[in-house]
């Protein structure tokens, strides 16, 4: 998806307060159009319901809730995003197991093993292949 830079940098700060724990959140996207990429528009924060440096799972009312939020602006959620603290930024098994659940969302995760140097990926994962996709900076 294209994304700007102030959206990663809200991402990115997630991630660093809720370190050493996992954040994890949802961005809501304005959907493509004929082949043309999705472009986030906002940056909706969840609780990690486990508070675990080691797993995320989100917090299904602030799911509902982003979710209600974007609809009424024909927005839907593109990205499910969540840190990984101590590891590279690629989906573990558990979050190809639980992406299952999300088909066409995107998996965005922000590598921390270096706080210093923040990496920020993204993925889709689909019948359990894991594919990198751009996240596209764009100017807003
Ligand atoms: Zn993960």
């Amino acid at each position: 998806m294209d994304i700007s830079a102030e959206l990663i940098d809200q991402i990115v700060a997630h991630a660093r307060e809720e370190a050493p724990n996992e954040c994890c959140g949802i961005v809501g996207v304005l959907p493509g159009r004929d082949g043309a990429q999705p472009r986030a528009v906002r940056v909706f924060r969840a609780e990690n319901i486990h508070k675990s440096p080691k797993r995320f799972e989100i917090d299904g009312k602030a799911v509902l809730a982003a979710m209600r939020e974007l609809e009424d602006s024909s927005l839907e959620i593109g990205s499910i995003y969540h840190s990984h603290t101590h590891t590279a930024p690629y989906p573990s098994q558990t979050d190809i197991n639980f992406a299952a659940n999300w088909p066409g969302v995107e998996w965005v995760i922000v590598g921390l093993s270096d706080p210093s140097a923040p990496e920020i990926r993204s993925y889709l994962i689909e019948e359990g292949v894991v594919r990198e996709v751009a996240l596209e900076q764009i100017a807003v």
